[in-house]
């Protein structure tokens, strides 16, 4: 008889979002370090690179007529326009993970957040993180060196807006020590792993408990 383990379950959409600068890539990266059943969701953007980033790594940067076919063709789970740009979440790659029993780790906007929380449900879970405060962001976008006096402008803009939409997370944390808040990204998504409805295989494991004689 194949043994029945109580650890079979259904995989994970773990979203993480916050305005830029607020550290939730660096967290999203000491997470996917630390952790070998957790893959990145890398998504398509029509925005140029920034030094240092690297296709198909950080983004697949693609044209907008390429990013327009994408859609028509039904390619993305979700996507949107933020800063004037399109992103989007290639569905395949998703699909392949969560088949091969990875969960998927996405940095994402709230848009994108509602639009794959619609699709995917009780199977999304979305953690927003909030900066210590405004100048404390606007000082890190300024460290990061990498956006224009217009640009790191626009990003505080957006990041109001964006902080207003906390209310649609499931978890929120303050990043003011990046090393905690990682802690509690990664003990959320321990925590979820564990939820009983995820567990798909505990009737079977239960019964072999309970099995009287
Ligand atoms: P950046 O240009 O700084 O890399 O990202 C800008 C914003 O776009 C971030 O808030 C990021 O979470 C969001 N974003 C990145 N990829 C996607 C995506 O595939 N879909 C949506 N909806 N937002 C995305």
């Amino acid at each position: 008889m194949p043994a029945i383990l109580p650890f079979t379950r259904r995989g994970l959409l773990f979203v993480l979002s916050s305005p830029s600068g607020a550290g939730k890539s660096t967290i999203a990266r000491k997470l996917l370090a630390s952790d070998d059943n957790l893959a990145m969701s890398v998504s398509a953007t029509t925005r140029p690179m920034r030094p240092g980033e690297v296709d198909g790594v950080d983004y697949h940067f693609v044209t907008v007529e390429r990013f327009r076919e994408m859609v028509a063709d039904q390619e993305f789970l979700e996507w949107a326009h933020v800063f004037g740009h399109r992103y989007g979440t290639p569905k395949a790659p998703v699909e392949a993970m969560l088949a091969k029993g990875c969960d998927v780790l996405f940095d994402i906007d709230w848009q994108g957040a509602q639009q794959l929380f619609q699709q995917a449900g009780g199977d999304v879970v979305r953690t927003f993180i909030f900066p210590p405060s405004l100048d404390e962001l606007e000082r890190r976008l300024r460290a990061r060196g990498t956006d224009s006096d217009e640009v790191i402008d626009a990003r505080m803009a957006r990041a109001a807006n964006e902080i207003s939409h906390w209310d649609g997370y499931d978890y929120v944390l303050v990043n003011d020590d990046v090393d905690r808040c990682f802690r509690d990204v990664a003990s959320i998504l321990e925590s979820e792993r564990l939820k009983r409805s995820r567990q798909t295989s505990l009737i079977g494991f239960v019964r072999s408990l309970t099995r009287p004689g």
